[in-house]
């Protein structure tokens, strides 16, 4: 049996079910294809860090508008899945690093957006848990962080209530372009639409491959690990410049923390987290917060995310496949930007244009000949 539908997704993480109900909501008939659950992979499994702060100039005009949609997120899916506007702190641990971060703050204030730069004093006055290795901070007040594990299901349940098919436990086992448009198999079943988008996560590097476009995507598997609850002494969602930590606390006492890679088999798929990057971490989070000392680690895991070399996604219309449009890859930092990522898709469909630039994300830059150049902005992970 065939289904035909004006727009198949490949892929039920934070950005198709957002594609999803955006379409469904203009009168689309769309059909959503997911392997295993949707929002089980990367988008379920993040540290749930919404930030802005440190984001790729490329990146930042996309952030910029997903992070207003945060605001709006109860109106638009019936939940705003924890988000707190805590604000992000991102600290210096030497001269070096608070360049970076006045570097940062400079290109960013072009975008209207101006972290307050919290120097040593300051920041030894407002954060007395900090160590002396900490010199400096830059706060964005209107970052914060979230659930991830409540964000996609909700997407995907006002998805279905606007219309959409969402289809769990169908992998897509083959799909090729013929005549018009698409033929999608998943689940032994047959689906055909003239449009097909690919936001498979990792493994839309697999999709683009199908139809012709090389991306030298990479399996991305953040570390991650969970205290047991402590008492309260931060709100802020902490980083550090060159990414190698990144922390919050729950309202309910527990720490939430990052760093290093774990390690995953995108073929199974599963994921696992390493005991020396966890141990590592632990070791940077308690350089800066030295209580931290002596605190159990209950949990860690991770996940698989598509990683691109210059760490930006690829989002747009194919090069080579008419009606194809990608969104994968956000190495790292895709979870805040799932929202906007599937309303943008969306407008790419239904009006063939949207107001967010897309130029950094091309799937073509892979294929240029130019040698890559060093790039200072490169986004780093929470
Ligand atoms: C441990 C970890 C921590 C992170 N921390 C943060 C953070 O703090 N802040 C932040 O902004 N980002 C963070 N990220 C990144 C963020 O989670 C991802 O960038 C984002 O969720 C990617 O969303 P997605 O929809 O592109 O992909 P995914 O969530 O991976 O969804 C893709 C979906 O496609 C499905 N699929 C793939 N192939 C097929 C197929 N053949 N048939 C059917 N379905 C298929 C998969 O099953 C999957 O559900 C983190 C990621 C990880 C792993």
């Amino acid at each position: 049996m065939t289904t035909a539908a004006d727009v198949l997704i490949l892929g039920g993480g934070g950005a198709g079910c957002s594609a999803a109900l955006h379409l469904a909501r203009r009168g689309v008939r769309v059909i959503l294809l997911e392997r295993g659950l949707v929002g089980s992979q990367a988008s379920g499994v993040n540290h749930g860090g919404v930030r802005q702060q440190g984001r790729h100039p490329a990146e930042l005009p996309l952030a910029i508008r997903g992070r207003r949609m945060w605001d709006d997120m109860a109106a638009l899916v019936g939940t705003n899945a924890e988000f707190e506007a805590t604000g992000h702190l991102k600290l210096a641990r030497n001269a070096t690093e608070e360049e970076d971060l006045l570097r940062w703050n400079a290109m960013a204030a072009e975008y209207g957006i101006v972290p307050r730069m919290i120097g040593r004093n300051a920041i030894r006055a407002d954060h007395p848990y900090f160590s002396d290795s900490v010199i400096a901070g830059s706060l964005l007040e209107e970052d914060g962080s979230a659930n991830p594990r409540l964000l996609t299901p909700a997407f995907a349940k006002a998805a279905r209530a606007a219309g959409a098919t969402l289809l769990e436990r169908h992998p897509v086992t083959g799909m090729t372009r013929a005549g018009d448009g698409f033929v999608v198999e998943a689940g032994g079943k047959t689906f055909t639409a003239p449009i097909l988008l690919n936001t498979a996560g990792f493994w839309g590097g697999e999709v683009a491959a199908q139809f012709g476009e090389v991306v030298p995507v990479t399996p991305l598997s953040p570390n991650m690990m969970v205290t047991e609850p402590l008492p309260l002494f931060c709100a802020h969602n902490l980083g550090v410049v060159g990414g190698d930590v990144y922390l919050r606390q729950i309202s309910r006492g527990n720490v939430i923390l990052g760093g290093g890679r774990g390690e995953s088999d995108p073929a199974i798929p599963a994921s696992r987290p390493l005991p020396a990057p966890t141990f590592s971490a632990m070791e940077r989070a308690i350089e800066i917060l030295p209580h931290l000392a002596g605190a159990m680690v209950i949990r860690s895991w991770t996940g698989i995310d598509g990683g691109l070399p210059d760490a930006l996604p690829v989002m747009g219309p194919s090069h080579t496949t008419p009606g194809l449009f990608h969104a994968f890859g956000f190495s790292g930092h895709g979870f805040m930007l799932g929202p906007v990522v599937g309303a943008v898709l969306s407008e790419l469909v239904l009006d063939g244009r949207t107001d967010v630039a897309l130029e950094g994300f091309d799937i073509g830059r892979f294929a240029r000949q130019d040698a890559p150049e060093a790039d200072i902005w490169k986004t780093r992970l929470e």
